[in-house]
């Protein structure tokens, strides 16, 4: 991967190869509002892939299965979604907000239910398959870099619904089922309310006795395993087992071993994978990345250097007497990317990007800087006549102009960081 050139101040122009920029390459991007962006965490920016991951982990934090109080939150956090995620609807969004949303196309905002999102999502299957089975458990599951690099069998514990063994479902003794005493079988009861003389008002409500089943078991007769619930709470441990290469998001299905309910169709447990970050490498697709920082003297003159592998391996890396490796070069290593799924034994390809070191200010006493000089490649001359106007060149801190802005009173304060601070609580 030899490159020549300035490619550092030629801004943005590929010149044919791979892409080459870094993963912090999220430039601000004009929107509206940013509302659904903060629902979900995100910046405007954010890749379709960021959007996906935001998602994931908020729908699962807040499922009514695990914050039951957190209902409005987990619809807000699939709004936001189910308009982040379609590039049509996001499009319109940036550019006119909630507004030209709510406006959008067939006049109301038409939402879909969180849970369809979220089965959609998971791969519930939908509303008709959540009448049909009994529910998927979904869960996530935390893994790191190494995890997925060398595979893994984790244990999980779940708690789920499943048949009650005592009565085989049936709530009590064989028989013991009745027709409702108090509905009559409707499941309904009906109270008649007079509003005023003469009118008189139906309600329906849910028979409390039965709870709108239309039948119920005798107290007396009622299983004492399950007490009349069919299905009892059961904790169940699971092995997943987490295979080389798989990724960050990937679900693992576990069919048939979600809740169970009578006369259902079990549903299935759902492991979703979730990557935490790691300190030296970062993964994209099969690749890994890594920044490496060497010194001045390494860049100019070579160097050895080692890296500890995510299966515990020590690879060195050779740079050439003689090549030149500048700030922000990178360069890589076949075969020592992340295992490919499903085919382990290839790899992807481990990118490193090298961060050259500089020495600090007045590091060379002022009468060795000739002898330095001498080595290095000849400075440009630069012929300067009377008509030019001398400058002073100063340290460039990005907030400083704004700062001035606000903090005129201010001393001027070349401690760029802190001044920074400070404008922005202005
Ligand atoms: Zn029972
Ligand atoms: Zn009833």
């Amino acid at each position: 991967m030899a490159r020549g050139g300035s490619q550092h101040w030629s801004s943005g122009e590929s010149d044919g190869r791979p892409e080459e920029q870094t993963t912090e390459d999220t430039g601000d991007k004009m929107v509206k509002e940013t509302q659904y962006y903060d629902i979900l965490g995100v910046k405007p920016s954010a890749s379709p892939e960021e959007i996906k991951k935001a998602y994931r982990k908020l729908a699962l934090k807040y499922h009514p299965d695990k914050n039951p109080d957190e209902g409005e939150k987990f619809k807000l956090i699939s709004q936001a979604y189910e308009v982040l995620s379609d590039p049509k609807k996001r499009e319109i969004y940036d550019q006119g907000g909630e507004q030209a949303i709510k406006e959008g196309g067939s006049g109301s905002p038409s939402f879909s239910s969180p849970m369809d999102i979220f089965d959609m999502f998971f791969g519930g299957g939908g509303r008709m398959a959540r009448e049909r089975r009994g529910k998927n458990v979904v869960h996530q599951l935390s893994v790191t870099l190494e995890d997925l690099y060398n595979g893994v069998t984790k244990k999980l514990a779940l708690q789920k619904n499943v048949i009650c063994e005592k009565c085989e479902g049936v709530g009590g003794k064989k028989g013991s089922v009745e027709k409702c005493p108090v509905c009559k079988g409707r499941g309904m009861q009906i109270h008649i309310q007079q509003i005023g003389p003469g009118m008189v008002q139906q309600i329906q409500t849910m028979c409390i006795e039965c709870k709108g089943q239309g039948e119920r078991i005798n107290p007396k007769d009622r299983c004492e395993s399950c007490n009349g619930a069919k299905v009892i709470r059961e904790k169940k441990i699971i092995e997943v087992h987490v295979e080389k290469g798989m990724k960050d998001g990937q679900k693992i299905l576990f069919h048939g071993e979600g809740d169970q309910e009578p006369e259902l169709e079990p549903g299935d447990v759902i492991i979703v994978l979730d990557q935490k970050d790691h300190s030296v490498f970062q993964r994209r697709g099969h690749d890994l990345i890594m920044k490496m920082k060497i010194q001045l003297s390494e860049a100019l003159c070579g160097f050895k250097k080692t890296i500890k592998t995510l299966d515990d391996r020590v690879l060195v890396i050779t740079s050439k007497s003689g090549e030149v490796i500048k700030h922000g070069d990178l360069k890589c290593v076949r075969n020592e990317g992340m295992p490919i799924y499903k085919s382990p034994l290839e790899k992807g390809i481990l990118i490193i990007q090298f961060l050259v070191i500089f020495p600090e200010k007045h590091w060379l006493p002022q009468d060795k800087l000739s002898q330095l000089e001498a080595l290095l490649p000849p400075r440009q001359k630069v012929r300067i006549t009377e008509d030019m106007d001398q400058v002073e060149l100063k340290e460039f801190n990005p907030n400083e102009q704004n700062w001035r802005q606000h903090r005129e009173a201010y001393e001027e304060d070349d401690d760029g960081p802190r001044a920074g601070v400070q404008c922005q609580t202005a």
